[in-house]
């Protein structure tokens, strides 16, 4: 049966009084505010989906043998509503974290959700919790899921799912302009592996990537950079974040996508713009022997990791079992800085939408 009625809203009776909610919008710690409600939509096997509805945010009740607590199927988006220079509410590309969040959930063997709804969802709530969304710098951080809710031991796709979105209000990232970060690289835990699920974006994937981000904040570095799981030899991307290489000749380097790499928007976002200032945009596999020798001899000279929470962050240090070298000056370089100017004001609506990624909310 087709999902037929619209998300039925349903208001949350105690709501965050206003003051309250003003007050914990004065400069919101990431994942911690959240907002009034949540949207949620049911899936089974039999009717598939159905039940609709944005609604208070309340605990789900979950049976002690809910598939996703025991064999992880997981999936989840991220995505930012901002409130742009015109006032208006605005999504950057959510219609492509719908497709993303399809084939997520294709290589999980879940059900997948239908891109129109996806964005039905996502709309209703942002348009329910408008007034949690920050002025200035900060946006409303977006959060889709799925997870398997059927009540079962037996290892198969579950035969029932609940897809919700949950929202939260956030800060800049970078609170007096972008630091130049530290990157830890993992020489012998990995992240992903050819034929696995790198390029689904699931718990799991996170689960796998956290004892290297404790080494790595352990090491005094911000966030750890993958190498390949087969030949350790090529760089890949951060726990969360995709990873580009700019050249001293104008040249810009990211990895390719090839099924251990999580195809980020921001990534090609990135592409795009750096493609606009008619830059060569090189997708090739890059060691890190060539970003330790290009780094010391200068033909490399910029470095910067991109994804929706940080949108662009410059690296400034690179530490390793076997030492570390920098990344230019201690600060974030020139084309690293234009092109997260660009796009931070494309995604507020500063900058005209000339490739049509904003949708009013
Ligand atoms: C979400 C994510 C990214 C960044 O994707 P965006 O769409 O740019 O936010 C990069 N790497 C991993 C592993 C991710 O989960």
């Amino acid at each position: 049966m087709a999902f037929q009625s619209r998300m039925k809203v349903r208001p949350n009776p105690s709501p965050v009084p206003a003051d309250k909610r003003q007050a914990s919008l004065e400069s919101p710690s990431f994942g911690k505010v959240f907002t009034d409600h949540m949207a949620v939509i049911h899936w089974n096997a039999v009717v598939g989906w159905h039940d609709g509805s944005v609604r208070a945010r309340t605990p789900f009740q979950l049976d002690p043998a809910c598939a996703v607590l025991h064999y992880a199927q997981e999936i989840f988006e991220g995505m930012k509503a901002y409130k742009a220079a015109s006032g208006e509410v605005v999504l950057f590309r959510p219609q492509e974290n719908a497709r993303r969040f399809a084939r997520s959930a294709q290589r999980m063997a879940m059900p997948e959700l239908p891109e129109d709804l996806f964005l039905h969802a996502v709309q209703t709530l942002v348009e329910t919790d408008l007034a949690w969304i920050p002025d200035g710098d900060g946006s409303l951080y977006l959060r889709p899921f799925m997870f398997a809710s059927e009540a079962f031991l037996g290892v198969r796709p579950a035969d029932e799912y609940i897809f919700c979105v949950i929202a939260c209000s956030v800060g800049p990232y970078f609170k007096g302009g972008a630091k130049p970060i530290k990157v830890w690289i993992s020489d012998s835990l990995t992240r992903a592996a050819p034929g696995g699920t790198g390029a689904a974006k699931c718990g799991g994937n996170y689960a796998a990537s956290l004892l290297a981000q404790a080494e790595a904040s352990h090491e005094g570095c911000d966030q750890v950079v993958f190498l390949d799981a087969v030949e350790n030899l090529w760089i890949e991307e951060l726990g969360g974040m995709n990873l580009f290489f700019v050249m001293d000749d104008g040249t810009v380097v990211t990895p390719p996508l090839g099924g251990t790499i999580l195809p980020g928007i921001t990534r090609d976002s990135v592409i795009t713009l750096a493609r606009d200032r008619g830059l060569v945009v090189e997708e090739r596999p890059f060691s890190l022997a060539e970003w330790k020798s290009t780094a010391a001899n200068g033909t490399l000279c910029e470095a910067f990791a991109c994804g929706t929470a940080a949108a662009i962050a410059p690296i400034g240090e690179v530490r390793s079992k076997v030492g570390s070298f920098a990344i230019g000056r201690g600060e974030i370089g020139p084309l690293t800085a234009a092109l997260r100017n660009e796009l931070t004001n494309l995604q507020r609506g500063i900058e005209p939408d000339r490739h049509g990624w904003l949708l009013k909310v």
